[in-house]
């Protein structure tokens, strides 16, 4: 009677489609809504440190003096909570998976330095007291 059974176990798999993919030969298709990894757009940010001080894992640290931004990932558990906070919307869920790691990952991201403003307002004032001259 088991027989028969795992028989019939048997015969059902050999005509059903496979439940796994032949990964990395088939390439993974990650949905729309999958919690990735967090990303952000360092641009943007203001360096208020509301996300490093909701995070529940303490994953998240800023620097508003070096204009810096470093996630552990490792710690990060992708509740997105940092996400639905960030007050410049500069956090995202990006839907790909951090590659694994051996030693824990600890990705920093700093801010370009600001661009000296441009001297049109000399400029113009020297030309203005040219023209007064
Ligand atoms: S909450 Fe947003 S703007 Fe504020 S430090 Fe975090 S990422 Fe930057
Ligand atoms: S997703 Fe959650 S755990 Fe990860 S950094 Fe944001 S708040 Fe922290």
């Amino acid at each position: 009677m088991a027989a028969f059974k795992i028989g019939k176990v048997v015969l059902r798999s050999l005509f059903k489609k496979p439940a796994t993919l032949m990964y990395p030969v088939v390439p993974r298709k990650w949905e729309e809504r999958t919690r990735g990894h967090i990303d952000i757009n360092i641009n943007d940010c203001i360096f208020c440190g509301i996300c490093a001080r909701k995070c529940p894992t303490n994953a998240i640290t800023v620097d508003r003096n070096k204009k810096s931004w470093t996630i552990e990932r490792m710690q990060c558990i992708q509740c997105t909570h940092c996400v639905d906070l960030c007050p410049k919307h500069c956090l995202s869920n990006e839907n790909t998976y951090t590659t694994p790691e051996v030693e824990k990952v600890v990705d920093l991201h700093v801010a370009p330095p600001e661009e000296p403003k441009p001297a049109s307002d000399d400029t113009n004032k020297d030309s203005v007291e040219k023209k007064n001259a």
